[in-house]
Order: structure tokens, then sequence, then C-alpha cells
């Protein structure tokens, strides 16, 4: 995985703070990366990954930008609260939110444990819900703000194994559409990426020659290919008008 966001001369996304959740490794990484690379103060945001989530802020002040860690567990209310505070009180405000923090705990739908259910919708559809409900506070005062959504193919496709991280997935892209109705006349834009199978930890254990198969292009996705999707989103122009959508960036397995 290459990580390969430089510092560039154009800062465009200079003056702005951005919140990545999930970001001490794999895309949400990348991610901060490439935000950090735009001139953004970007928290790096993580649940346990304390010297990975170190590492990433560490590459993006040594790159010339501005960046920090900061635990705090998406899942649960008060510490969602406490982290969006603290951000506030470092840095004022918060621009741009990437709900990028996902697990998964699989297993076919007559063995899965309610736990696994429970663990997966927390994290990656009620986090959702709790860091947006708390950055939106902000965002709507000050008439301004961009959040993205990562969702997954398989919230549009379905995977047997994934019930509790398909319905997730599946949720995330509604909760998005009414976000980006309730807060468009604020001036904020909701949208949802939804990746296909990308190089990351998450998915280190997969079959890949079976997998590759399902890929029209033949190939998973890297990280900073996900990383410059969302840079478009943030920090184009050509990005103004666009809101409430989910983009697939799968190397065709949904078409
Ligand atoms: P990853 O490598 O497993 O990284 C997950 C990140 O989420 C880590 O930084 C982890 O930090 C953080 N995290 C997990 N639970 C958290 C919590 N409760 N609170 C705060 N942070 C938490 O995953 P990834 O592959 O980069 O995936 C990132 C996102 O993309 C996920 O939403 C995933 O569902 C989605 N996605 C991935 C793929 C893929 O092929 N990789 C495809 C489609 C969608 P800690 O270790 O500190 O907990």
């Amino acid at each position: 995985m290459g990580n390969t966001f430089k510092m560039t001369q154009n800062k465009i996304l200079s003056g702005k703070v951005a919140l990545v959740t999930g970001a001490s490794r794999g895309i949400g990484k990348s991610i901060a990366l490439s935000l950090g690379a735009l001139g953004a103060e970007v928290v790096v945001n993580y649940s346990a990954s304390d010297t990975s989530a170190e590492e990433v802020a560490k590459s993006i002040n040594k790159s010339g930008g501005s960046s920090y860690k900061l635990k705090f567990d998406v899942s649960d209310e008060e510490s969602v609260n406490n982290g969006i505070n603290q951000i506030i009180k470092n840095s004022g405000k918060i621009d741009i939110l990437i709900n990028n923090a996902g697990i998964t705990r699989d297993g076919l739908l007559m063995r899965m444990k309610e736990s696994q259910w429970d663990e997966v919708l927390n994290t990656n559809l009620k986090g959702v819900f709790l860091c947006t409900k708390n950055v939106s506070r902000f965002m709507l005062k000050q008439r301004s703000g961009k959040i993205i959504n990562i969702t997954s193919i398989v919230g549009l496709i379905g995977n047997p194994g994934q019930a509790n991280y398909a319905a997730s997935k599946a949720g995330v892209i509604g909760f998005t559409k009414t976000c980006a109705k309730e807060f468009a006349s604020r001036g904020i834009k909701v949208n949802a990426i939804a990746p296909g199978f990308i190089e990351t930890e998450m998915t280190e254990n997969l079959k890949t020659d079976d997998l590759l198969k399902m890929i029209p292009l033949g190939k998973l996705g890297s990280a900073d290919q996900i990383a410059s999707l969302v840079n478009f989103l943030v920090s184009s122009d050509a990005s103004e008008y666009i809101t409430g959508q989910t983009i697939s960036i799968d190397g065709g397995m949904n078409m």
C-alpha cells in the first residue's frame, strides 16, 4: 500500500479542520495523510492503536502539515461527545468529517451471535450517527461543512457471511441521503463512498483468487484511490453540486 501523498504547493484545505475516524491504519490513514497534504489540520481518531495513530499524526506534522491523534470510541456516545468537545477546544471548529471507522465480525447468519451483530452495527452505523449528530451541531452554526461516510460495496449488493456488515453499510447509505436533505439548506454536503475490495488489514485474510474473479478490473483497489475520491469531494469546486450520493469505487463490481 502506497500512502503516496506528498506535501504539495496546493494547500487548498489550508485553514480547514478535518476529523477522520479510524485513521490509525488502512483507508482512514490514507485519507488523513492526503487531507494533511492539502493543508487541512487533521484529527487522527482511533480506539485502540495508539502507536499507529501517533505515527500518522507525526508523519503529517513532519511533512509540514498539522495533525494530532485523538482516542475515542465512535460507538460510545459519551466517548464521542468528549472527543468532539476536545477538538472544538483545540481547533475551534470542524469543517470536514470523514466517518471511516469500521469493523467486521463475519459469520453465516445461522451461526451469527447477537454480540457479532451488535458490535458491527454499533461501530459502523451507530458510530456514524453519533459522530455526525455531534459534529453537525457546529457545521449547522457555521453554515458549511463536508461529511463523507465510508460505506461498502457489500451494503449495495450483499455478501454471504456479512449480514451484520451489509446491514450496517446499507444503513449508512440511507442515513447519508437523509442527512444530505436535512443539511442542504445550511450548505453542508453529505455523501457516501462505497469501496469494493481494498488492500488493507481488513481484507488481508480474504482468498484473493476467488475475489479477483468477481472484480471486472481484476485487482484490489488501494487506500490511496479512496483518499483521492475523498479529496475530490471535499476540495474540488467541481464537486460543489454533489450531495446525497453514494459513489462506488470498486473496479466495476457494482454495475
Ligand atoms: P482497518 O484497516 O481495519 O482499519 C479500521 C480503522 O477503524 C482503524 O483505524 C481502527 O482503529 C478504527 N476503529 C475500529 N473501531 C473503532 C471505534 N469503535 N472507534 C474508533 N475507531 C475505530 O479497516 P479499513 O479496511 O481501512 O476500512 C476502513 C473503512 O472502509 C471501514 O468503514 C470499512 O468498513 C470500509 N471499507 C473497507 C473496505 C476494504 O476492502 N478494506 C471495503 C469497503 C469498505 P483502532 O485499531 O484503534 O480501533
